[in-house]
């Protein structure tokens, strides 16, 4: 754990020195914050990492309102005591634009396919009478798998043309309609991005 060197938050007017945090197990540079004395005793104390926020001027929990906490595994300060490098495990995505790490760009069509997802289960379990994935669901898993096939055919037909436009939009007919056979099947999209990621391995 910390190596209980003094740290140096003199050297700066306001007290604060900055906080590197890595990824224990990834060694993946999450994110950088400012700790001052009070912000390292409540991390150590508490074992997740809590900042002073420049911009809130006050104590910062990471995690506060999101729920992503940073759990601490260990600080190490640096060859001249004024810089941290903080590793942790952290308990979600750690940018608040949705994003792994402040480096990286949110991904956004992923999450846009989970949220997809769910509404999709959501339309399973609280069927409505005006909601087109409801009456999916209604006529039962053989009609979603044949309207999964058709889908797949029309794309095979626009896959032969340069018509851009009728291409992705059979893509997304496909996709869509596959989503809605998984959920019907009772799996989700994570079952078989798991044997991907299996095979990937291999
Ligand atoms: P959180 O601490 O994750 O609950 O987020 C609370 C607020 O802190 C967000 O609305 C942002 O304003 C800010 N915030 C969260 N994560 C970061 C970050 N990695 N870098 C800078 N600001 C952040
Ligand atoms: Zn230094
Ligand atoms: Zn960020
Ligand atoms: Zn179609």
């Amino acid at each position: 754990m910390y190596n209980n060197k003094q740290v140096d938050f003199q050297k700066s007017a306001d007290g604060l020195v900055p906080a590197i945090v890595q990824d224990a197990a990834t060694f993946k540079v999450l994110m950088l914050g400012y700790m001052n004395q009070e912000s390292l005793d409540k991390t150590l104390a508490e074992g997740k990492v809590t900042f002073f926020s420049r911009s809130k001027q006050r104590l910062w929990t990471k995690g506060e309102e999101s729920g992503n906490f940073l759990h601490l595994q260990d600080i190490r300060v640096d060859c001249d005591s004024d810089t941290l490098l903080i590793k942790v495990n952290p308990a979600g995505v750690v940018c608040h634009t949705g994003a792994d790490t402040c480096w990286e760009e949110a991904n956004v069509s992923n999450d846009f396919l989970c949220k997809l997802e769910s509404i999709i289960n959501d339309r399973k379990n609280n069927p409505s009478d005006n909601s087109y994935t409801s009456t999916l669901f209604t006529k039962g898993i053989n009609k979603i798998a044949q309207k999964v096939g058709e889908e797949a055919v029309e794309l095979v037909i626009e896959a032969k043309d340069d018509n851009e436009e009728l291409f992705l939009n059979e893509s997304a007919d496909l996709l869509f309609h596959y989503l809605v056979l998984l959920s019907a099947k009772g799996y989700q999209l994570a079952d078989v991005l798991a044997i991907l990621q299996q095979r990937h391995n291999k």
